[in-house]
């Protein structure tokens, strides 16, 4: 990985750069993840490069659920196990879910490749290697899932995920949970809930609440959700975004060193 002064003023952006090129030389991140990753940047810059509260709302809400769930898998794809590999695993523990590996380009050598990252991480079970499944309405390679995982689960976590693929699995009959930094995107707006955010940030907070939230009572978890309005969620991020624009507009931005 080429080596970036820490002095850097945007080192992590940088940092998680390096990290997406490196997956892509191991095998794991498509090409188009790269340019699905510049785009989730410039969406990072709109909200402000921090976690805003609708998305620590709706990562309680997803964690509840998670809970809550009788089948609960997260996905992982090519961009995922090249930022957030022990995170991923990590958040899986906490959740009492399957890991799978589901791939919007999917070829032999990439599974390959993830599967082994993640067992570097220490992941144990994963599936999503050899599925036999198939999301109805999707072609061939973008459509396997593995019986055991996505195909018989209640609660999917797709992150990054294609919104084409988010819809067929609500087609389903899935509750659909994504992470996604556009807020406009197809998955942001077909998934039941939308935690908009960066996959490095959610995910290590996500581990925090399920460790926090294990001990909830039934009630108390579905209390969160009967209270969560996915729509009132992306509302308000759109509202963020507008709202930081317009005070930043009227402070002035040119020559600033610091936006917050
Ligand atoms: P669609 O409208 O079909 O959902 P899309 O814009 O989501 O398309 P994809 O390339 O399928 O395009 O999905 C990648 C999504 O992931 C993008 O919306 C991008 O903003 C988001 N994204 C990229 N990197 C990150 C990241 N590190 N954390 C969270 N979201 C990210
Ligand atoms: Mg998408």
């Amino acid at each position: 990985m080429v080596e970036i002064p820490k002095s850097h003023p945007r080192y992590w952006s940088l940092y998680y750069r390096e990290r997406i090129i490196e997956g892509m030389e191991k095998g794991m991140t498509a090409k188009a993840g790269l340019i699905a990753h510049g785009r989730g940047e410039a969406f990072d810059y709109l909200i402000g490069e921090k976690t805003i509260e609708p998305a620590e709302r709706a990562m309680r809400a997803a964690v509840a659920k998670f809970l809550l769930a009788k089948h609960p898998v997260v996905s992982v794809n090519g961009n995922v196990a090249a930022l957030v590999p022990k995170e991923t695993i990590e958040l899986a523990k906490a959740l009492n879910a399957k890991l799978e590996i589901n791939l919007f380009y999917r070829t032999e050598e990439r599974v390959k490749a993830i599967a082994e990252e993640l067992r570097k991480h220490g992941a144990e079970e994963i599936l999503g290697i050899n599925p036999t499944k198939r999301i109805p309405g999707l072609e061939h390679e973008r459509g396997k899932v593995d019986e055991n995982g996505i195909w018989k689960a209640d609660v999917v976590l797709v992150p990054l995920e294609d919104g084409d693929r988010t819809e067929a699995l609500v087609r389903m009959g899935k509750f659909v949970i994504t992470v996604d930094l556009n807020p406009l995107s197809r998955s942001a707006r077909m998934a039941d809930i939308t935690i908009v955010d960066n996959v490095v940030r959610a995910y290590p907070r996500m581990t925090e609440l399920a460790r926090e939230m294990k001990d909830y009572s039934r009630e108390e978890l579905l209390g969160i959700l009967e209270e969560y309005d996915n729509g009132k969620t992306l509302s308000d991020v759109l509202l963020h975004m507008r709202d930081r624009l317009t005070r930043l507009a009227g402070e002035g931005i040119w020559r600033r060193k610091e936006l917050e």
